[in-house]
Order: C-alpha cells, then sequence, then structure tokens
C-alpha cells in the first residue's frame, strides 16, 4: 500500500514541475534565466517519473527502465542548477555547444551502461534488481559512485555560485540567489541524508521530490518576481556598459552596488582605497568635500537630501561633474544613486580658452595702449614735449570754428627766441636745447584749460589762447617775455640770458581763417625783431595791419 502512494506522488508530482517548465519555457526570449529553469523543472519532472516506474508493482525488466531515465533526468538537474547560478551571476552568459555536448556525455554514458548487459554490473554492483518494488537497495559499482560523484560536484559547485551571488553579487540579484540559495539546500541536504542512510531496505529516494520544490521557488523568484526578466538585463547592458560612473548607496551612505566606471574612479581618486569598496561609506572613499559640494545645503526639514549636481575638483587637476538623487521605495528614504562624470578634459579645454581669452584681452589693451601713445606722439615735440605744427593747425582750426559760432576772439603769440643761432653757435646745440626746453617750461607755465602751446620749428613757437582779446593776449606775451628774459643758462664761462620777440594777433568770427591769423602774427614778429628785439607787437585790425601796438622792454 504505502508503496502505490509513493508511486502516485512521484507520477503526479511532476505534472507540477512541468507545467512551470512550460511556461519557463514560453519566456526563453525575455529572461535570460528561463532556459536553465526549464531544464532543471523538466529534469526533476523525468526523475519523478523514473523513480515511480522504479517503485512501481511491475514486472522487474519494465521497472529496470527507470534506470537509465534517472541518469538523464539527473544529468539535465545538476547540470540545469549549474547554468541558472551562472545565469544569474552573469545574465549575459550562454553556453557554447561544446560545453553542451560535453556535461551530456556522463548521463549518456550512464544511460547506455546500465541499459548493456556487459556494463550494467559497473553500474549497479550488488543492487538486487528484481527485489520486489519499493525495496530496491542501490549498492551501486564504480560506475555509480562516479555519478554521484559527479553530480555533487555540479550541485556544489553552483552552490557555491549562488552563495557568492548572494554576498558579493550586483546588489539587484543577490536576493534571487539567496532565494535559489536556500531553496536549492533542502534537496541536496536530504539526498546526502538519505544516501548515507540507504542503508536499510526500501528506503525512497526522495531527492525528486525536494528539487520539486527548488524548481518551484525558482520559478517563483524568477518569473512571478520578473526581477531577472528586466533588472539585470537592463542592470547589465545600460549600468554596466555606461561610461559614466553609477554609485548607489544606502540609508547611511554605504557604497552598495557600484559599476565598473564608477569603480575605477574611486580607486583613480583614492589608489590606496583597496579593492573591497562595497560596503564602505562613500564619503570616505571621495572625502568629504565630493558630496558637500553637490549637496550644499545638507538635509532638508524631513532629514533627506535633495537632488544635487556640481563640477568638483575630486583631486588637484582631476574634476568630475557628480549628479545625486535620492531613492525613495513606500515613501521611505532607502539610499542615493551618484552618477559621477570626469569632466577633466572639458574643464583643461575651458581653462585654455579662458587663458586665451585673457591674453587676447591684455594684447589688445596694449595695442590700444600703444595705439593712444602713438597718437599723442605724433601730435608731440619730441625734444619740448609741447604740441606739434600739427596738432596747432588742428587746435587753431578748431577754437577759429568754435569762435565763429559763439562769436568769441581768439589770440595767437607767435614767439621767436633772438639770435638763437648764435647761441648754438658759441655754446653748442646742447646748450640750444636746454635753452629751447627752459622756453617751452615758461610758455607753459600759466595756460589755461583750452590753450594750445606748440613749438611750430625751430626756435619758434606758438600760443593759441581761444577767448582772449589783444590786451590779454599783450599781457600773456609780456608776462612769458619778462620770465624768460630772466632766465638765467649755466654755460662754460658763466651763465648766459636769451630774450625772445614775439607777434600778437587776434580774429573775431573766425576771422579770415587760420593761415591769414598766424601770417598777421608773423609780420606783428618780423615787426618786433626789426624794432630791436625782445618785445611783442600787436597786430591791428584784420587786413590792414593800420595800428601796430608796441610794447617796449
Ligand atoms: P633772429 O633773432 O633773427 O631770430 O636770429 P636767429 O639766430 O634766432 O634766427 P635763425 O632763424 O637764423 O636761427 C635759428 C637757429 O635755430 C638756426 C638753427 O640752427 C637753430 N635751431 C633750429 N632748430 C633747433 C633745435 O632743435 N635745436 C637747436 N639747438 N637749434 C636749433
Ligand atoms: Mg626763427
Ligand atoms: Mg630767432
Amino acid at each position: 500500500m504505502r508503496g502505490t502512494v509513493w508511486v502516485l506522488v512521484f507520477a503526479l508530482a511532476p505534472i507540477i514541475t512541468a507545467a512551470v517548465a512550460l511556461v519557463a519555457w514560453r519566456r526563453r526570449r525575455d529572461n535570460p534565466a528561463a532556459r536553465a529553469l526549464a531544464l532543471v523543472l523538466v529534469g526533476v519532472s523525468v526523475w519523478c517519473l523514473a523513480v515511480g516506474l522504479v517503485l512501481a508493482p511491475v514486472p522487474p525488466a519494465v521497472r529496470a527502465a527507470g534506470f537509465p531515465a534517472i541518469f538523464l533526468a539527473v544529468g539535465a538537474t545538476v547540470v540545469g542548477f549549474l547554468a541558472l547560478s551562472r545565469v544569474l551571476a552573469d545574465p549575459g552568459w550562454r553556453p557554447r555547444r561544446w560545453l553542451v555536448a560535453l556535461v551530456a556525455v556522463e548521463p549518456v554514458l550512464l544511460a547506455v551502461c546500465s541499459s548493456l548487459p556487459a556494463t550494467t554490473d559497473l553500474v549497479f554492483g550488488r543492487t538486487d534488481l528484481t527485489a520486489p518494488a519499493g525495496a530496491v537497495q542501490m549498492i551501486g559499482g564504480p560506475l555509480f559512485a562516479a555519478h554521484s560523484a559527479y553530480s555533487y560536484a555540479f550541485i556544489a559547485l553552483g552552490l557555491l555560485r549562488l552563495a557568492r551571488t548572494a554576498l558579493r553579487g550586483p546588489q539587484v540579484v543577490r536576493r534571487q540567489a539567496a532565494v535559489l540559495l536556500a531553496s536549492a539546500l533542502p534537496p541536496t541536504a536530504g539526498n546526502l541524508v538519505l544516501t548515507v542512510g540507504m542503508q536499510g531496505s526500501g528506503v525512497v529516494d526522495l531527492t525528486p521530490l525536494f528539487f520539486i520544490v527548488t524548481g518551484l521557488v525558482a520559478g517563483w523568484a524568477i518569473l512571478r518576481l520578473g526581477l531577472l526578466a528586466v533588472v539585470p538585463v537592463a542592470r547589465d547592458q545600460v549600468v554596466e556598459t555606461m561610461t559614466d560612473g553609477v554609485l548607489v548607496t544606502d540609508a547611511v551612505g554605504r557604497v552598495i552596488d557600484l559599476n565598473p566606471a564608477a569603480r575605477a574612479l574611486l580607486t583613480a581618486l583614492r589608489p590606496g582605497a583597496g579593492a573591497t569598496l562595497l560596503g564602505r561609506p562613500l564619503r570616505e572613499l571621495t572625502g568629504p568635500d565630493l558630496l558637500d559640494a553637490v549637496l550644499p545645503d545638507g538635509p532638508g526639514a524631513d532629514g533627506t537630501y535633495s537632488t544635487g549636481r556640481a563640477v568638483v575638483e575630486a583631486a588637484p587637476g582631476r574634476w568630475l561633474d557628480v549628479q545625486s538623487v535620492p531613492v525613495a521605495s513606500a515613501g521611505r528614504r532607502i539610499g542615493r544613486v551618484t552618477v559621477v562624470r570626469d569632466v577633466t578634459e572639458a574643464q583643461l579645454r575651458e581653462a585654455d580658452l579662458r587663458r586665451l581669452a585673457q591674453q587676447l584681452a591684455e594684447q589688445v589693451a596694449t595695442i590700444d595702449r600703444l595705439r593712444a601713445t602713438l597718437a599723442e606722439e605724433a601730435v608731440r615735440d619730441p625734444l619740448t614735449g609741447l604740441h606739434n605744427r600739427r596738432h596747432l593747425d588742428r587746435a587753431l582750426l578748431h577754437d577759429l570754428a568754435r569762435s565763429v559760432d559763439e562769436g568769441l576772439p581768439v589770440a595767437v603769440v607767435l614767439v621767436d627766441v633772438d639770435r638763437f643761432k648764435s647761441v648754438n653757435d658759441r655754446f653748442g646745440h646742447g646748450t640750444g636745447d636746454a635753452v629751447l626746453c627752459a622756453v617751452a617750461a615758461e610758455l607753459r607755465a600759466g595756460t589755461r584749460t583750452g590753450d594750445t602751446v606748440a613749438r611750430a620749428g625751430g626756435e619758434e613757437f606758438v600760443l593759441v589762447l581761444p577767448g582772449a582779446d589783444e590786451a590779454e593776449a599783450l599781457a600773456r606775451a609780456e608776462t612769458v617775455r619778462a620770465r624768460v628774459g630772466a632766465l638765467r643758462h649755466p654755460v662754460p664761462d658763466g651763465v648766459l640770458a636769451v630774450t625772445l620777440s614775439a607777434g600778437v594777433a587776434v580774429a573775431r568770427h573766425g576771422g579770415r581763417g587760420a593761415a591769414d591769423l598766424l601770417a598777421r602774427a608773423d609780420r606783428a614778429l618780423y615787426r618786433a625783431k626789426s624794432g630791436g628785439r625782445d618785445r611783442v607787437v600787436v597786430a591791428g585790425d584784420a587786413g590792414a595791419d593800420v595800428r601796430d601796438v608796441l610794447s617796449t622792454a
């Protein structure tokens, strides 16, 4: 009776696993783990059916057909389990053809050897296959022992990989790995207990039933949670291959996930940080400044940080564009995602551009200064620093034009040093130059705004006095004459005194133009010279020179 119950259990249980296998197989295109899951579930289903057949109350020859099926099914189950653990850790993984062929060798070999009369003893050893149903006691031969070791090796590898993924894998798949690990432990432990305890007779191998639990839990984790379907693939393809560093931190700021770009950045920033970055506070890895610059205001009133972005010099000469966003789940802040981009090159280019722009601005300023200096030099006399003839002409035209508009007089005073040639002749050109500079200084003293003092050439100077009439101009000329006459210039034998003569002319309402005004002043000067020098002569009214006013020393 008990035997019949087990046969029923082993016959019916696979219906569930086969159904889940079918669902998994349909999802194989959008779920990287679906094929491996389907293989495990099909293996478990066949394994159950085969164990059911071995236990069935049918002739021993029929029951014996269950054994090759068991070897094939166990092979499929353990290989599928190892593949499942691999895909979970690396969703992009696909087995090569030669690998599939290689792992098929052992189960097929066992199935064949167990069927052939010549090799059946190598597999079954002292097992009595003719024992009554439910009392077959497996005391296998060397091939069976090898098969057990082979299958355990696959299971052990799968468990190890799941454990590693659960502890150190990408954060998003750790939970699934832990769930699968937990679900795979019962059949493994159960099988171990049964194998060790299978010394008495009639012990039923419950391992495939335990594996049904594994298959169903895996089906739930993979198909119902749907996490493997989307997250690891998206993460693998998007986050892992991003050139921007992506860091996930938990609620207290510890790094719980990071992509290769972020790992490279952090390692470059802190070469001494070591290989283990996961689990360490981000603040410790980047230095406090980085996050403080991104989130300068600290936590808000509700204790949470807001979104922040900044370009930060994380290490000397290393610029990072850092963007940090809080992540919340069900209204609770569970951490942050921080995206880091190395913008050092762009920053350097920008700095170069700024430097170039500054250099350009400095050069433009220098050119402007030079141009102003040149423009100034073009209207200055290099010896005395007074304005030159070119500026005089322009200033006089301007003043006469204003005199037309405003009706004000414009006076010019033409000054010529007396017998200057003899100064040069007696004391040399250098003394002559010094005298010219002294005369220039006296002319410049007492100028009002708007006056022009120019060296017209040689030892001739011109004062243009806008608004001055004859009397005022005469007074100015007399002052200069007196002051120049009082000067004493040192010469080798003592001191030298020079005198000057001046001609004054005044135009009203523009007169007859600049040339005429200067000509009248020149004629007045000529009269001062011919009158004995060291004097000022004021030209009479424009045109006639009817009334020359003579000023004598
Ligand atoms: P007068 O009283 O008639 O004006 O006699 P003068 O000797 O001053 O007249 P003249 O025009 O014959 O002489 C002017 C001299 O001024 C001639 C020239 O050598 C000198 N001279 C012209 N420019 C300069 C200069 O820049 N420096 C010096 N040292 N001498 C100059
Ligand atoms: Mg002269
Ligand atoms: Mg002279």
